[in-house]
């Protein structure tokens, strides 16, 4: 059993500058993106060593971090630490192309994968909740999700409202390390978002990070606001107070018109889920003392949440599940009509994934903006032609605040990674940029990730739940020569409902890394397109075929 924690809560800050803490840049940028995932800028909950998406750690408890510190510092380059579940648990002689770190997080067998059974092994010190970016250290603050946000709401927009969102009202719940971001990506678009949060504070946070315009004073206050702006085509967004399980159904039985539905609470974990009726100050005391019943009462919650969710869908609104499984925790709830709308996956973000594109993001370890902006001119240049990244790169640059270390996030596809790594790298060798890069991605990727109520959900062939694909993305990143590898169970959708691997790369100026980044970079998103042309789909096939991707069962 782990021993207790010892060392206690403190501010954890990553050590920017050029000048080494560890042996390597190898090691040092695995030192320095766990500590900035703790970053207090960055991490949503940094006491508990929780970073967002819920109760997603980066590290199990005081001790383990403090452990794997000081292994990261003396580790070698020919050396490997493993990580179970944010614990370090060995150190190996490998060889200067394997990992220097493996992780394992969350990881249960079948039968066992159950939120209950997940927390009698947290309780016990034994395991802990990875998330996807949180316990493989490649969080970059709520920048990593706005640009598939963005993107999102440019689909809705493209097949409902003819390219723009300018007039239409959006309404969603959950403004967190990650449903923050939906706000600025709906103005980004054009619209206007009505936000709903029972955590004031998550409200004010994002309004100081920028990507939520005003707090309303009450929902009377909030309505007047977003209809005046969706009359007069404004693009703004208001937050309010309020239980989402409240307000979604007060908001239709005021028949507000409303043209977007979705929802970014952290019901893929009921405990994370405030219930109606239940004080903020009183909600981790009570879901502490009395899980089960916690449960019952925030399924019974979201159900009510989803009802009005199809309500404003039966009345003609776009509506569709943000990828945090609340259709499957209503159901659960007693409202037989969850699955009514569809996830954002299959409804907008396939057609990308059969390309290989997935959210390509990398932070400068000098922690000096101007590292980021080098690079972003870079990639301007490197793809002068692609209109969409062009506007999105343009408006990350204005409108994205950093958190912790400066970072960049921007969808690329299969061809496209590995020319941006190859830049990125020369960047760092001739000096243009002061430190060296770690380029990674979320483990919401084309290839990397079975999840049925997400990312595989509804695949040409069936096969939502085969967790073969993740398993050999983590070993095809190990095999290539990713800096750190992670194979997760159960992120963004809840325990027993995914299987996810990421990778994070260092592009430290050396030709080594110039041939890591190489295979790497194209190996990883290629997975993404194998996956879709084993599933069927004719968009995979095509590029599969045009870029000469290797697939025996297709010679
Ligand atoms: P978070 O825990 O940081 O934020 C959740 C927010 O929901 C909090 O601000 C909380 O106060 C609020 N909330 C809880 N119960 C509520 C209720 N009843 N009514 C109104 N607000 C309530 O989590 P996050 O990182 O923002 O992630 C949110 C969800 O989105 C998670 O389920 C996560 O797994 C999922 N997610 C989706 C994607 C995606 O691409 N779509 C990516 C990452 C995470």
């Amino acid at each position: 059993m782990t021993s207790t924690s010892s060392s206690g809560p403190r501010e954890v800050r990553a050590a920017r500058g050029t000048t080494l803490t560890a042996r390597s840049w190898q090691t040092e940028a695995p030192l320095r993106m766990l500590m900035n995932n703790l970053d207090p800028e960055v991490a949503e909950r940094p006491d508990d060593l929780v970073v967002y998406g819920g109760t997603g750690k980066a590290a199990r408890d005081w001790n383990s971090f403090d452990a794997m510190v000081r292994t990261l510092t003396t580790l070698a380059d020919d050396e490997t630490m493993l990580v179970q579940s944010g614990r370090p648990v060995g150190v190996f002689r490998t060889h200067e192309w394997a990992p220097r770190v493996l992780i394992a997080n969350s990881n249960l067998v079948g039968d066992w994968a159950t939120w209950p059974e997940f927390r009698r092994l947290e309780h016990l010190g034994l395991t802990m909740y990875g998330q996807m970016t949180a316990g493989s250290w490649i969080y970059i603050g709520t920048q990593g999700i706005v640009q598939g946000t963005y993107e999102t709401f440019a689909a809705v927009a493209d097949r409902r409202f003819n390219g723009t969102l300018a007039g239409t009202l959006t309404l969603t719940a959950g403004c967190g390390g990650m449903g923050g971001a939906q706000p600025l990506a709906v103005t980004l678009n054009g619209g206007v978002c009505l936000i709903v949060d029972v955590d004031p504070q998550r409200l004010h946070r994002r309004v100081e990070h920028r990507y939520l315009d005003e707090v309303a004073n009450d929902l009377d206050d909030a309505i007047a606001r977003v209809l005046a702006a969706k009359a007069e085509r404004r693009a703004l967004s208001v937050g309010v107070v309020g239980n989402a399980a409240t307000v979604f159904p007060e908001l239709h039985r005021r028949g507000v018109e409303i043209d977007i539905v979705t929802d970014q609470t952290s019901a893929h974990d009921p405990l994370s889920y405030l219930p109606e009726d239940v004080d903020l100050a009183d909600w981790h005391d009570y879901a502490d003392k009395k899980p089960e019943e916690f449960t019952d009462r925030a399924r019974a919650s979201m159900a009510k949440h989803v009802e009005a969710m199809v309500a404003f869908m039966d009345d003609g609104a776009e509506v569709f599940d943000y990828g945090n499984s609340i259709r499957d925790e209503a159901r659960q709830g007693g409202f037989d009509r969850a699955f009514a709308f569809p996830g954002f996956v299959p409804a907008y973000i396939r057609p990308l994934f059969c390309e290989g594109k997935g959210p390509f993001r990398w932070a400068a370890l000098s922690g000096d903006p101007k590292d980021i902006a080098v690079t972003d001119e870079a990639i301007l240049k490197l793809f002068k032609d692609d209109d969409r990244l062009q506007r999105w790169m343009r408006g990350a640059r204005e409108r994205i605040a950093f958190q912790g270390l400066p970072a960049r996030i921007c969808w690329l596809g299969y061809g496209e990674r590995d020319k941006a790594g190859a830049l990125f790298n020369d960047l760092v060798a001739s000096g243009k940029v002061s430190a060296p890069i770690v380029i990674g991605r979320d483990h919401l990727d084309c290839g990397s990730v079975a999840s049925p109520y997400r990312e595989t959900e509804s695949m040409l062939d069936g096969s939502d739940a085969i967790a073969d694909w993740p398993l050999l993305n983590g070993l095809l990143a190990t095999s290539s020569g990713a800096t750190w590898v992670s194979l997760h169970h159960g992120g963004g959708v809840g325990i027993g409902r995914s299987m996810h691997a990421g990778q994070v790369s260092v592009a430290d100026g050396t030709e080594l890394a110039a041939q890591k980044l190489n295979r790497v970079l194209t190996n990883d998103p290629g997975m993404g397109v194998i996956r879709h042309v084993d599933a069927g789909y004719p968009e995979a096939i095509d590029v599969a075929e045009q870029r000469g991707v290797r697939i025996p069962m297709r010679p």
